[in-house]
């Protein structure tokens, strides 16, 4: 795909995910936004193509991420902040699903508490629906199939 047609295809994933988050809350009061606490020396990890208006930094195995300094436009932040804490993991037949990201498994009380909490559905589908349209591109489901076996691994990790 060209540039053009990724800015497209974020534009539209954008859309699908609106103002959706895993509440209907805003669970930065239960941890003290403890997902937006980052520095200059972490980020959060752009998807394939995705551009973003926040300072770009490049990680030491080559990923790009987007730096913030603990506060943002809601419109600009990057998917990774729109989906978290949960991910559209594929399997081995490319099949898309909703998981826990469970690379954040100590940061995010959302993950420790999912058994209790009454989630918002609409999230949910909406992440799903991004994680279809995402499938469909050959970086990008080489990215879902990465994250994946990373979160498989931090599963096995901690014994889930
Ligand atoms: S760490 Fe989890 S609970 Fe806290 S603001 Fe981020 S998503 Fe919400
Ligand atoms: S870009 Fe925004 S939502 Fe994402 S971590 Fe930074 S402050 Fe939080």
């Amino acid at each position: 795909m060209s540039d053009k047609d990724y800015r497209k295809m974020y534009d539209k994933i954008f859309k699908i995910m609106g103002d959706y988050t895993p509440l209907r809350v805003d669970c930065g009061q239960l941890c003290g936004g403890a997902c937006c606490k980052g520095d200059s020396e972490t980020g959060m990890l752009l998807f394939p193509h995705e551009e973003s208006e926040l300072p770009i930094t490049v990680g030491a195995s080559g990923e790009r991420l987007a730096v913030c300094n603990g506060t943002c436009d809601r419109a600009k932040r990057p998917l990774a902040c729109r989906i978290f804490p949960f991910f559209p993991t594929v399997d081995e037949n490319g099949k898309v699903f909703v998981e826990p990201d469970l690379r954040a498994a100590r940061l995010c009380p959302l993950i420790e508490h999912s058994e209790e909490i009454e989630f918002d559905p609409k999230f949910f589908k909406a992440v799903k629906k991004v994680g279809k349209i995402l499938a469909k591109d050959d970086a990008c489901k080489e990215f879902l199939e990465k994250i994946t076996s990373e979160i498989d691994m931090f599963g096995e990790f901690l014994g889930e």
